[in-house]
């Protein structure tokens, strides 16, 4: 973990307004699927049985694995909690409308929303962006885990279903964790160059 000053109230402050946001963008990306094509009803969250306990705390186990190799306790917050946030996409079952299933769990999604997260909450915060990618990616790993990996994965561009099995968990969150590795170096030698750009100046 980085030893930076840490201050209690703006970490939470900034965790909070971090998944208020993601879960905006979760659930305003699965309104999009009301408008695709093979749009049908949807089951109410509570009737769905994959939604239990033991599968929403397998999501954030999951999810912190990705969010250690940030070694940042915020990101590694926020790695437990997005997977959660991204099921979001559930809560189309509450309102009687035909929707696609399972609108987070796309490629698309999880480039559109580091964007979004990025240009709301901080430009610079590539870590922030990172984490909301591959955390999709995690999120859909432990799904192929538990045997549901049906995706729209190139929702809202396609809604067809492609289906993932077997191993193919391992890949998902192989992805997931190296993003977050690529990120973390990249962000090291822009810090590292900054420093001794500050050395030579004084020097
Ligand atoms: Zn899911």
């Amino acid at each position: 973990m980085s030893i930076e000053k840490f201050n209690v109230k703006e970490f939470f402050v900034y965790v909070l307004k971090a998944c208020i946001i993601y879960g905006i963008i979760s659930i305003g990306f699965s309104f999009i699927g009301t408008f695709l094509e093979g749009a049908e009803s949807q089951d109410s969250p509570l009737e769905n049985s994959g939604f239990n306990f033991e599968h929403l705390s397998s999501h954030v186990l999951w999810g912190v694995i990705v969010g250690f190799a940030s070694v940042s306790l915020r990101y590694l917050m926020l790695a437990g909690v997005f997977p959660i946030i991204m099921d979001f996409d559930h809560l189309v079952g509450f309102v009687e409308i035909d929707a696609i299933a399972r609108m987070t769990h796309s490629i698309p999604f999880a480039i559109i929303a580091p964007f979004l997260m990025m240009g709301i909450l901080g430009k610079k915060d590539y870590m922030l962006g990172i984490i909301s990618f591959a955390l999709v990616f995690s999120h859909m790993s432990l799904d192929i885990f538990y045997g549901t990996g049906d995706f729209p994965i190139f929702a809202p561009f396609s809604s067809e279903i492609f289906y993932f099995y077997g191993y193919d968990w391992i890949g998902f969150q192989i992805i997931a964790i190296i993003s977050v590795v690529i990120i973390v170096l990249y962000t090291r030698k822009i810090q590292n160059r900054k420093k001794s750009d500050i050395r030579n100046s004084r020097s």
